[in-house]
């Protein structure tokens, strides 16, 4: 099957008790703010083309930025950091992401995360990781003909990324690398090789307190996708 019909068959997971009451429970509360639009409120796919070589993998979506919009980091502030750092790398068509039909368009690259639905608190459960981690699997299978590069947007998402490229019989460094911001490592497959870059995840946690800063991202966007040949 092919990333679209994966995409399809995603958005009606419901695997996970807890974050599918979590996700709705958010939907029909909202926040104030967008009281009158209709939340998302179910799995949030990958955005960006199928044959990507630069490949951005987060960490989960937020409440009420992709459980409210139905595409990952659009609609709240993590979101317009990471698009406007990108928009700077020259990978997306604009440097804002407020909803489905917004017409941003991604550039040679795709964006995902390990846990497709939006937990509490931003923090899934072991559990609930390993049951997300068939889509991630499906998803990287698919793109690993074209995929050259991957940023990991903090550690959740390199442990994730390394665990499973490692499933699909890439070759990872043993001990397997640390995250750190800055840090990359090379993965293999035969002939074919990979990059993985760490990077501080785009959360205000993060950019309020200037620990990541939109230069920061710009540089491992660029480091990256000089990686994949972009
Ligand atoms: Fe399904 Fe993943 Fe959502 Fe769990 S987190 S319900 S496995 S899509």
């Amino acid at each position: 099957r092919d990333l679209a019909e994966l995409d399809a068959h995603l958005i009606d997971c419901r695997a996970c008790p807890r974050l599918v009451e979590w996700r709705e429970q958010v939907a029909r509360e909202k926040r104030r703010a967008f009281a009158d639009q209709e939340y998302w409120g179910r799995p949030v796919p990958g955005i960006g083309p199928a044959d990507a070589r630069l490949l951005i993998v987060g960490l989960a979506p937020a409440a009420h930025g992709g459980n409210r919009t139905g595409r990952m980091f659009t609609g709240d502030q993590s979101g317009d950091f990471l698009f406007s750092a990108m928009y700077l790398a020259g990978l997306v068509s604009q440097p804002h992401s407020v909803s489905m039909d917004d017409g941003l368009e991604l550039f040679d690259t795709r964006i995902t995360a390990p846990v497709h639905c939006a937990p509490p608190q931003n923090k899934p459960t072991v559990e609930e990781r390993d049951r997300c981690s068939c889509w991630l699997h499906g998803e990287l299978e698919l793109l690993a003909p074209t995929v050259r590069s991957v940023i990991t947007l903090g550690a959740f998402g390199w442990q994730s990324t390394l665990r499973t490229f490692g499933a699909l019989g890439w070759t990872v460094p043993r001990p397997a690398p640390k995250f750190a911001h800055g840090a990359s490592t090379i993965l293999t497959r035969g002939d074919a090789t990979l990059e993985v870059f760490g990077c501080y995840h785009v959360s205000q946690h993060n950019t309020f307190t200037g620990r990541l800063t939109v230069e920061m991202l710009v540089d491992v966007l660029r480091a990256a996708a000089a990686s994949a040949g972009i």
